[in-house]
């Protein structure tokens, strides 16, 4: 164990107890926007790519031609989620679940990191075979699609990233492999290799299975590795998330400025998602927003990271908790090297979630709206209880002078998936939040 880690003594032995808890930020908004390198391109840059092959998205898949190949999932109220939730909530505002469990194709927020990197890859493939000035088919004509079947797409993943990299990859006309941990789902491996994609399993944790995959296609001259742990151009597929959700709250009648406040809550595995999410919403916003990150008690990576106050890398491990959840995607020992110090300015706080209450609160989503989401993607919901409930919920909007403004204002729980899950593994996860939840269990 790392004593000299540099997180609070307190606070180091909540997270060691796994207790619950908020941490706010000391550093949040006190540091300017931070600068990424000129490559990473930005928010914008990532939406526009995504649009530019929208059309061929909609070719490739037909769950997409409806929405012309668009990848976006709805902003919905649930009022009745509040209502479960924060009963006595006259200062609780308006809340909607942004709805990426129901992104098409791959069912999760993978999907926006995921398609953005496949399609910077095919791009890039594309522009060095035309070379300067030549002509670019488009991403499924026959010449785009004999270049990519010579090269690989590989990825390390416990499941959803996976499915995402994989099946754009497959569609495009890569091979693709995807070597996955110990802990992976049996259904995740199943639907890959059904839709002609390799599995390769490994001992250990996800961070062997990222390690494993990224020394294997560093041998192969052909081979491209997605890197979780270090990828811009996922980062920006989900920062690109910002502008489709300020569309939504905007044609919600949900403004967003100093006296309606936005409160967002992100599941966090690694930091791409949320953090993307964070990047894309801060450059939008400014200091109208504040993102929160939700992490499983077991698997505070970015909470043990960001808390250290440094740079160098804090696991879990380190801090003596084992990184053992249920909550698939949300199993990381490690943050992102690339991604922790962004948030060091951007995130606003993390909280953390024992894997009860994710269980319970996909019941109450469920209840409460006929909506099926994975445990993961409900780790967000506890997050206004303690915004509005704990105390150090109430000094970050004390301290930002918020608390006139919260009956005005937003809250969204943003819920990372769910849709792909096999109807018989819902039924489980919905039984066992229903037992939990009758026995009372759900105490934060
Ligand atoms: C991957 C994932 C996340 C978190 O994304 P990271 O980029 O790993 O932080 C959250 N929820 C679900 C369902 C996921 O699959």
């Amino acid at each position: 164990m790392n004593l000299a880690s540099g997180i609070p003594a307190g606070l180091l032995q909540t997270l060691q107890s796994r207790q619950p808890t908020l941490w706010c930020n000391p550093a949040y908004e006190t540091l300017p926007f931070p600068a990424l390198p000129p490559d990473a391109g930005s928010p914008a840059q990532a939406q526009a790519r995504l649009a530019r092959h929208a059309p061929v998205l909609g070719r490739l898949f037909a769950e997409l031609a409806q929405a012309g190949g668009r990848i976006a999932s709805p902003l919905l109220p649930v009022p009745r989620l509040r209502e479960a939730l924060l009963p006595d909530g006259a200062d609780a505002g308006a809340w909607f679940v942004k709805a990426d469990h129901a992104l098409p194709v791959a069912g999760s927020v993978k999907a926006r990191g995921g398609f953005h990197e496949v399609l910077c890859l095919a791009e890039r493939l594309l522009q060095e075979a035309a070379g300067p000035g030549g002509r670019l088919p488009a991403l499924d004509e026959e010449a785009a699609r004999t270049l990519f079947a010579r090269h690989t797409v590989a990825v390390g993943s416990t499941g959803n990233l996976g499915l995402s990299i994989g099946l754009i990859a497959r569609a495009l006309g890569f091979r693709a492999v995807v070597h996955m941990s110990a802990d992976a789902k049996q259904w995740k491996k199943d639907r890959l290799r059904a839709r002609g994609i390799e599995v390769v399993e490994h001992g250990g944790d996800y961070a062997r299975a990222v390690q494993a995959g990224r020394e294997q296609a560093r041998r192969d001259p052909h081979g491209y590795f997605v890197d979780d742990e270090h990828s811009a151009a996922l980062f920006m597929g989900y920062a690109a998330s910002a502008g489709e959700l300020a569309a939504q709250l905007a044609q919600a009648g949900r403004p967003v400025d100093a006296e309606h406040p936005l409160f967002v809550y992100v599941p966090c595995g690694v930091g791409g998602a949320p953090g993307g999410i964070t990047y894309g919403l801060k450059q939008h916003f400014g200091a109208h927003v504040h993102c929160f990150f939700a992490e499983p008690a077991a698997s505070p990576c970015m909470l043990v990271q960001l808390a250290s106050g440094g740079d160098a890398p804090l696991s879990v491990y380190d801090i003596g908790l084992d990184n053992r959840t249920e909550a698939d995607g949300l199993a990381v020992g490690l943050a992102s090297p690339l991604v922790a110090p962004l948030m060091r300015a951007l995130a606003a706080g993390i909280f953390t979630v024992a894997d009860e209450r994710l269980f319970v609160d996909a019941v109450r989503l469920h209840d409460a709206h006929g909506v099926l989401v994975e445990p993961s993607a409900a780790a967000g919901f506890g997050g206004p209880g303690w915004l509005l409930r704990s105390q150090a919920g109430r000094a970050f909007v004390a301290g930002r002078g918020l608390e006139p403004a919260l009956p005005r204002a937003t809250h969204v729980l943003w819920s990372t998936g769910g849709s792909l899950v096999p109807a018989p593994e819902h039924e489980r996860f919905q039984a066992r939040g229903r037992a939990l939840l009758q026995a009372g269990a759900d105490a934060q």
